[in-house]
């Protein structure tokens, strides 16, 4: 949940780049096709941890402590994005720690992730999905899909939950088991 970013530049030494207090972002013009799609920098790290991606779709709240006692936050709000945390990725401050993760109870939440690799095995996601849909019989009542692998934290997309909300979806015709939206008349 907070392991530190993998962009090859920031892990390599000979790079002194804007996240270790350098001038530039080796990124934007260079071996980025592992970086980020969405968020607009001045860092174009994506963010590294599978569990917070489903953590965020579930709506999971995290427990830090710290010197000033204990607190908790929204796990969507526990991520930060470089222009507002360039040299961190979290709200975590000097000598807190992250000791729970607390998940609300499912109710009527149904809830899947899915990831795409590179190898079957070994590998971080190239890019990673996860959806938490509330149901009413048939009906989307409420959706949350987050995007992993693809910006600086684990990354919501709200047009496509607003895709699903909206009509009641259909049975997927090919494998018959996923959800697919159905086109509005
Ligand atoms: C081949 C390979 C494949 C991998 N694939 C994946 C993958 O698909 N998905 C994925 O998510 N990860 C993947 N990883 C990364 C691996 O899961 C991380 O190394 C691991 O999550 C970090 O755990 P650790 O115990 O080693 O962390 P540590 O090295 O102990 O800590 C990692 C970071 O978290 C901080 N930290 C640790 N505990 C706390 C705490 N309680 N509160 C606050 N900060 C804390 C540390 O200071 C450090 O910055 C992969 C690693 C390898 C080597
Ligand atoms: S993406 Fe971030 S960590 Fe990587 S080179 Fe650019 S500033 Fe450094």
């Amino acid at each position: 949940m907070n392991q530190r970013p993998r962009c090859w530049y920031y892990r390599n030494e000979e790079f002194d780049c804007l996240k270790k207090g350098g001038s530039r972002c080796f990124a934007v013009d260079g071996e980025n096709q592992y970086h980020a799609i969405f968020g607009d920098g001045p860092c174009h790290i994506v963010h590294p941890s599978s569990l917070a991606v489903p953590a965020v779709a579930l709506g999971a709240r995290f427990r830090i402590v710290g010197p000033a006692g204990e607190r908790e936050v929204k796990a969507e709000e526990y991520y930060q994005m470089p222009d507002k945390n360039l040299f961190g990725e979290t709200v975590l401050a000097p000598n807190e720690l992250l000791t729970h993760m607390i998940l609300p109870a499912p109710g009527s939440v149904k809830s899947a992730t899915y990831d795409v690799r590179y190898k079957q095995s070994h590998d971080w996601p190239l890019a990673s999905a996860a959806v938490a849909l509330d149901m009413n019989g048939g009906t989307v009542r409420g959706a949350r899909i987050v995007l992993g692998s693809v910006a600086p934290i684990p990354w919501r997309s709200e047009a496509a939950e607003r895709a699903l909300r909206s009509p009641a979806p259909s049975r997927c015709r090919r494998t018959n088991t996923r959800f697919r939206s159905r086109a509005r008349p």
